[in-house]
């Protein structure tokens, strides 16, 4: 009798250890991926659930509004989302619930909550989880408008437009085909005004057709989007067609000076090799990598207008290459490549002085690939300016320049045939024809009297 009372102790004692060691399992982990934070026209519903292990025994997910609970998903009505086991202790629940999916849903805040649960010991013990996101019902689409009139663009040229978006907080600015520029609070640009009045710079790039559509755009987190079309004439412009021929004399000196500071291409030049395949590789892809590098700079732009007045041309430099020169190279007679030129090459003497053209901030001041030992300067609104091939670079990234302050001296690093400065502006990363930029009429027609008429300032009349 007391052996049988021992036994059924130990057992007790052994049921208790199981049931508080099963109770210890973990409960299973909610993730709302989607909505973050608002609901449009089209949304989306997305969340995962692990339970290691265990099986789920309830999944509810419901959304609340106005005191009111409508159901989403639930375990026992599988039907109403699509399921997908993703790994064998993760399911992802996807369904639509915007308003087109669910028409009773209103404007306004909305909770959406899942609750979900797991047995363990056979059943007997449940372990609950819940997660919650609070959302914002949205379906109007934000309204945008030009403010600004009289817009020129000509072709591989810039332009800037003045307009309104409501409500002001959504992303907005400038679709030219499928380039995006974005606008930025007209108080940016010295114009004192309510927050829904912005400025965006934007530009019809060289290899674009004169017939690629421009229009304002105004697009919300919810997914609503609207488009508003603005008075714009383009202009076609002629760009020059050079020739080059490589001489194996300026490949040997160009192209293992490259090499050592680009390790991103994998191209080796072994003794009695020809540079010309290496020459390629830089012309072609490291010019490709330095273009997508510039683009990644423009991000770091400032949100206002930095710059005064018509940008400064290099004084009495002559000039060697201009904007979109397209240049085929040839090599013992025969053509090799062909690239467009996407600046100004600009040559005095050797060593000359480079000079900031305009007031702003270095962003990158190093070796960039064919263009160098380079520095360029954010000008605020995604305007930057670009400076290579120097020989010696006298400022860093963060530093503030001033118009005509020294920066630099010119040199032949980079893809250089002999010292001169590599001169271009870039709006969003993309090069824009600098002629435009030192013009001081231009600047008046294009910006200063835009921002006047907005009631703007002083600003860039310096
Ligand atoms: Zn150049």
């Amino acid at each position: 009798m007391r052996y049988l009372l021992g036994i059924l102790l130990v057992l007790a004692v052994a049921a208790g250890i199981v049931f508080v060691v099963a109770g210890r399992g973990a409960a299973p982990s909610i993730q709302i991926l989607q909505p973050s934070k608002m609901i449009g026209v089209d949304a989306s519903l997305d969340v995962t659930v692990e339970t290691p292990k265990a099986s789920l025994s309830r999944l509810d997910i419901v959304l609340e509004q106005n005191g009111k609970t409508t159901p989403l998903f639930s375990l026992g009505a599988p039907a109403s989302a699509t399921l997908t086991q993703e790994t064998p202790s993760r399911i992802r629940i996807s369904r639509p619930i915007g308003k087109r999916a669910m028409p009773d849903l209103q404007a306004g805040s909305a909770r959406i909550v899942v609750t979900a649960a797991r047995t363990t010991l056979f059943g007997m013990r449940t372990k609950e989880a819940s997660a919650a996101r609070d959302v914002t019902a949205r379906f109007n689409p934000p309204r945008v408008a030009a403010v600004s009139t009289h817009h020129y663009v000509n072709l591989g040229g810039s332009e800037m437009v003045v307009y309104s978006v409501s409500p002001p907080d959504v992303q907005s600015g400038v679709q030219v085909g499928d380039m995006i520029y974005p606008g930025f609070a007209a108080s940016g640009a010295g114009v004192a005004s309510d927050p829904g009045l912005k400025v965006a710079f934007f530009a019809l790039l060289y290899d674009q057709d004169l017939g690629t559509p421009i229009r304002l755009f105004a697009r919300d987190e919810a997914g609503n989007q609207a488009h508003a079309s603005f008075d714009y004439k383009v202009f076609s412009k002629p760009f020059s067609k050079g020739r080059i021929d490589l001489k194996d004399a300026f490949l040997q000196r160009v192209v293992p000076e490259i090499l050592e500071h680009s390790p991103e291409l994998k191209v080796a030049v072994g003794p009695g090799d020809s540079y010309l395949p290496a020459f390629l590789e830089v012309n072609n892809d490291l010019r490709r990598l330095n273009a997508e590098k510039i683009v990644a700079l423009s991000q770091q732009t400032a949100p206002e207008i930095l710059w005064k007045g018509p940008f400064l041309p290099l004084g009495n430099a002559q000039v060697e290459s201009k904007f979109a020169d397209h240049r085929t190279y040839f090599y013992q007679g025969a053509e090799v490549d062909q690239q467009v030129h996407l600046g100004f090459d600009l040559a005095v003497t050797q060593k000359i002085p480079v000079l900031a053209g305009n007031d702003g901030r270095v962003v990158f001041a190093d070796y960039l690939g064919i263009y160098g030992n380079c520095v360029v300067v954010d000008h605020g609104m995604g305007v930057q300016s670009l400076y290579g091939h120097l020989s010696s670079i006298e400022v860093k990234p963060g530093d503030t320049v001033k118009k005509n302050q020294r920066i630099a001296r010119s040199g032949m690093t980079g893809l250089a045939g002999g010292d001169h400065l590599h001169f271009s502006i870039q709006l969003q990363g993309h090069p824009v024809n600098p002629v435009e930029w030192w013009d001081p009429h231009w600047i008046e027609d294009r910006v200063t009297r835009k921002l006047r008429e907005a009631g703007g300032g002083a600003l860039a009349t310096k």
